[in-house]
């Protein structure tokens, strides 16, 4: 199902160190929801039958509760809230939402310590507030999917992070090696790992959410780093074909995006098995540590 991805607004509570959109916020005001609206019939015209509101920080916005109804009575089937999660902590806005039909809530949280979750954030008590938005969700009945992005400062603590997200009940994780854009690329030699000495870690909590029989994938981690768990690469798998309605552009299709111009590929990539199936890393990881990580894989 084709998906539609507005960004509503560039207002935000945390203050990420991996925020790839950092500077929005000085830049663009919210969106009215006159454009909102706009948005919606376009991109339900254009054939997506899912929404996604998304950044900043959409619960910030005082008109999502209203696109949100707005969206379904324009027979959207699902419509998803990507948040940092902090305000699930209110379950009464929770209920409200809950009531103007969101389907999927995509909270985020980046450690199991709470200590390094919130300094990831930039904001104190943010790892309370998302650990009981996830409780509200659960208690009532909803369908939760995490996203957690990895740093240097969280690799390690995943596996933890996994079996406390399988104990919590979400229906799926996600975790996104993150992309060095905005405060990320700000940030990068104190945030960015090397892809090799996260994946034992990745893998161990991938290990943990099959074994719970949860959900859960990877996201900007290419074949040759994940053999033997190429069900969980989320951009193979998963990820439906959207359109990004950004501050100052639309992209009409987010995967060509990031076969054309967002992931990259070296040389040696050619004489890879993966090579038609595979997008690369993003473009600016081998900017910062090179190529020798992704050996082709010969065979299978
Ligand atoms: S070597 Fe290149 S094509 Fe093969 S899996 Fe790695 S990044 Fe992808």
């Amino acid at each position: 199902m084709k998906r539609a991805d507005i960004k509503v607004g560039f207002a935000c509570n945390n203050h990420c160190k991996f925020c790839v959109q950092w500077d929005k916020r000085l830049h663009y005001k919210q969106r009215s929801f006159e454009e909102i609206k706009k948005i919606l019939e376009n991109e339900y015209k254009n054939g997506c039958k899912w929404v996604v509101f998304t950044w900043w920080e959409p619960t910030l916005h005082k008109d999502l509760i209203a696109s949100v109804l707005y969206a379904r009575n324009l027979w959207y089937n699902i419509l998803q809230i990507q948040s940092n999660g902090r305000n699930f902590s209110n379950k009464e806005y929770v209920k409200e939402l809950i009531h103007a039909w969101v389907t999927e809530f995509w909270p985020s949280i980046h450690g199991f310590k709470k200590e390094t979750h919130d300094i990831l954030v930039g904001s104190p008590w943010a790892w309370e507030q998302v650990i009981q938005g996830i409780k509200n969700l659960r208690e009532l009945k909803q369908n939760i999917i995490i996203n957690s992005v990895i740093t240097k400062q969280n690799y390690t603590e995943i596996p933890a992070l996994a079996l406390l997200l399988c104990k919590l009940w979400v229906s799926q994780f996600q975790f996104a090696f993150v992309h060095i854009l905005g405060s990320a690329e700000k940030n990068k030699k104190e945030i960015v790992p090397t892809k090799t000495e996260i994946i034992p870690y990745i893998k161990k909590a991938l290990d943990i959410g099959k074994k719970y029989n949860v959900i859960c994938m990877t996201e900007a981690i290419p074949f040759c780093l994940m053999q033997w768990y190429e069900w969980a690469i989320a951009e193979y798998n998963f990820m439906p074909e959207t359109t990004v309605i950004d501050a100052e552009y639309r992209t009409e299709s987010y995967n060509d995006y990031r076969w054309s111009e967002g992931k990259a590929k070296w040389e040696n990539c050619k004489k890879c098995l993966k090579n038609k199936v595979c997008e690369g890393p993003w473009k600016e990881y081998p900017e910062l540590y090179g190529w020798d990580e992704f050996i082709p894989i010969n065979d299978e």
